[in-house]
């Protein structure tokens, strides 16, 4: 995928303030701090396109990407910083709720992970709750360079495992730092956009 430009659209709560067009969209789910921000940013070749968070748990807002003029990449709020209170996970919890069940653009939701470590049990609820809505369950395992070659298949088993996915395929290592398996994720997300 050849990027020619890549904008902030738009900050959203709620449906109101979701871009009002049919361009489809692509979104990514993820714990805070996993590098969701960065695998969006190295996607498109940007640095700060998406907000890097210094501070976990800043991002409450489901942020639109535009990329080419013809597709957008959504970034949802991240889970699973340790300071949220209930009413905040409740918060967090509507904010994405509506964007899954009420967005016709939407066509895929990417879970992404650190391929260093187990998935947690919410990442298993996140992954549930896409897989729930009928989604396909590609899970984008990032990180990758930091742990060696030969033990990616290890982890990639231990991701498969605790998710319980049937097809190894559907998760892809990656690594935003070293662009590990960019093309393989854009042939991936042109044929979802197509
Ligand atoms: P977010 O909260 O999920 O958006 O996470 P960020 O994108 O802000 O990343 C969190 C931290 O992990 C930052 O310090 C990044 O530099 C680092 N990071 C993210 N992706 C990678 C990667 O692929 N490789 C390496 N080595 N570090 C990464």
């Amino acid at each position: 995928m050849k990027i020619i430009k890549s904008d902030l659209h738009s900050i959203a709560v709620g449906p109101k303030q979701y871009p009002q067009d049919d361009l489809p969209e692509i979104a990514f789910a993820g714990r805070s701090n996993v590098g969701k921000s960065s695998f969006i940013n190295s996607m498109v070749n940007r640095t700060n396109l998406a907000r890097t968070s210094g501070k976990p748990g800043k991002t409450r807002t489901i942020n639109f990407y535009i990329i080419n003029d013809s597709f957008r990449f959504v970034d949802l709020p991240g889970y699973g910083y340790a300071v949220a209170s209930k009413s905040e996970i409740e918060k967090w919890g509507e904010i994405i709720d509506r964007y899954l069940t009420q967005r016709e653009n939407l066509r895929e939701v990417v879970l992404v992970v650190d391929i260093r470590h187990e998935p947690t049990s919410q990442d298993l609820q996140m992954y549930q709750w896409i897989k729930s809505f009928g989604y396909t369950g590609i899970v984008i395992a990032t990180k990758v360079d930091k742990i060696s070659k030969g033990n990616w298949q290890k982890n990639v088993k231990i991701i498969k495992d605790k998710l319980g996915i049937k097809d190894t395929n559907l998760i892809i290592p990656y690594s935003s730092e070293k662009k590990i398996n960019k093309e393989k994720v854009w042939q991936v997300f042109e044929e979802i956009i197509s």
